[in-house]
Formats: structure tokens, C-alpha cells, sequence
């Protein structure tokens, strides 16, 4: 099908445009996952990936990955599936049981809820917390002058499995910048996973140290 070729060929130019980024900089290609964005899209394109053996996606609502996935996840049991857009407390126990990675905690009331869903549901997905790396107002993520104190807090008080940070950099200025400075804070609290880059700066984002870039238009064309 027209579907799978064009899906499969995209998906080779994205790890293409990873490898030579992660090659420049002297790191390892492998230590980049490659996270397709089926968000918007109709399950057929998430087919078309899984159909070529791709075995990460996002989406960025809890709502659509649970009309989406179920079934997809039963048929492809290895696939990973992460939520990259803003979390509501009350949406925390159905986050818990369809996903298998959040990278959008953000806020105390939110950790204590995902804390005690996975109890209750004795299910641990892996937490990015997300950094508001531009302060800005209306934003989601965590802001600048808080980021350390609620890492220490995620991990020590709620015990919760964070594994990294996530950042989407302020839509004018250079992502670069924010790229760099995600990883300075993760280094400084000893976290090593830096979720950052979309279609249009996955290859800045690699040489900034990326370990997982966020890949929808460049694989699956524009969003309904
Ligand atoms: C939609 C989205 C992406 C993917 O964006 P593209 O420009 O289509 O690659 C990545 N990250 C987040 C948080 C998103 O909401």
C-alpha cells in the first residue's frame, strides 16, 4: 500500500537525519530513540510504522491513545507508547494504565495522583518531568526556579520512576538554547534521558543530546 512505502520511507530519512546528527557530535545513533507522533493521525498511519517494525509512538491525548492503542497494543505487544501533552489530575489513573511512558509531569498534585495510581494499579510507566525551559506564563512545565527542588521531591518523596526531562522550546526563539540548557539540568540531578526535537530541530536536538526527539509531520505528513 501507497501508506506503508511513504510512512517506511520516512521513517528511513528520520533515522538517516538522526544517525548523521549523533555521528557529528560523536555519539551514538543507538542512543537515540526515535518516537513517532501518531497524535491527530488515523490508526492506518500508526499501522503503516508498526507494519515496518517501528515500535515507538506518542500521542497527546489520553482520550485518543485510548481509542487508538488497546487494540494496536494487543496486535504489536513490544510497542512503547508515550503521552507528550499536558496531563489533568483527574485523566492520572487512565494515563497510569494506557501508557507506558509520561513525559509531561509538571506539578505536585499531579505526582502525588500518578504516585498512587500506580499503587493501585501496580503498573509503573517510566516520567519525564517537563521543564518550562523558557518560563514562559501559560506554559505547561516546570518553572526554572522550582526544577530542583520538585526533581528531589519526585524522586525521594513520591518515589516515582523519573527516568529524564522534556522540553518544547518557545516557538521564536533558537531551540538550541534550550536544548543546552535542559541538559545542564539534567546533569546537574543526575538524570540522563533528555526528551527534545521535533520535525523541524530533531538534528539540533541530537547534537544537543538528545536520547529521545518527537517525530510527527517529517514521518506521517501534516495533521488533520
Ligand atoms: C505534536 C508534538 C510533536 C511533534 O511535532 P511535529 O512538528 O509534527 O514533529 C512533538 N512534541 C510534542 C510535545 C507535540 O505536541
Amino acid at each position: 500500500m501507497d501508506q506503508d512505502i511513504a510512512v517506511r520511507k520516512a521513517l528511513q530519512d528520520v533515522r538517516r537525519g538522526i544517525s548523521e546528527a549523533a555521528r557529528e557530535t560523536g555519539r551514538d545513533p543507538e542512543a537515540v530513540e526515535l518516537i513517532a507522533v501518531s497524535k491527530s493521525q488515523p490508526a492506518s498511519l500508526a499501522q503503516a510504522a508498526l507494519n515496518a517494525g517501528h515500535l515507538h509512538f506518542a500521542e497527546n491525548r489520553v482520550q485518543e491513545a485510548q481509542a487508538k492503542w488497546p487494540s494496536l497494543k494487543t496486535a504489536y505487544p513490544d510497542t512503547t507508547l508515550h503521552l507528550i501533552g499536558p496531563l489533568q489530575t483527574n485523566k492520572a489513573a487512565a494515563a497510569v494504565s494506557v501508557f507506558d511512558v509520561i513525559q509531561t509531569l509538571d506539578r505536585d498534585k499531579l505526582a502525588k495522583n500518578l504516585a498512587r495510581e500506580m499503587d493501585r494499579q501496580n503498573r509503573r510507566p517510566q516520567i519525564f518531568i517537563q521543564v518550562n525551559t523558557g518560563d514562559e506564563p501559560q506554559k505547561s512545565g516546570v518553572r526554572l526556579k522550582d526544577v530542583d527542588g520538585f526533581i528531589e521531591k519526585c524522586l525521594h518523596e513520591y518515589t516515582l520512576p523519573i527516568v529524564g526531562l522534556m522540553c518544547i522550546p518557545p516557538v521564536n526563539e533558537n531551540p538550541a538554547l534550550h536544548f543546552a540548557l535542559l541538559s545542564k539540568i539534567g546533569k546537574r540531578n543526575s538524570l540522563s534521558n533528555f526528551s527534545m526535537g521535533m520535525s523541524a530541530d530533531y538534528q539540533t536536538a541530537v547534537r544537543f543530546g538528545a536520547t529521545h526527539v518527537r517525530v510527527g509531520t517529517a514521518i506521517f505528513g501534516s495533521r488533520v
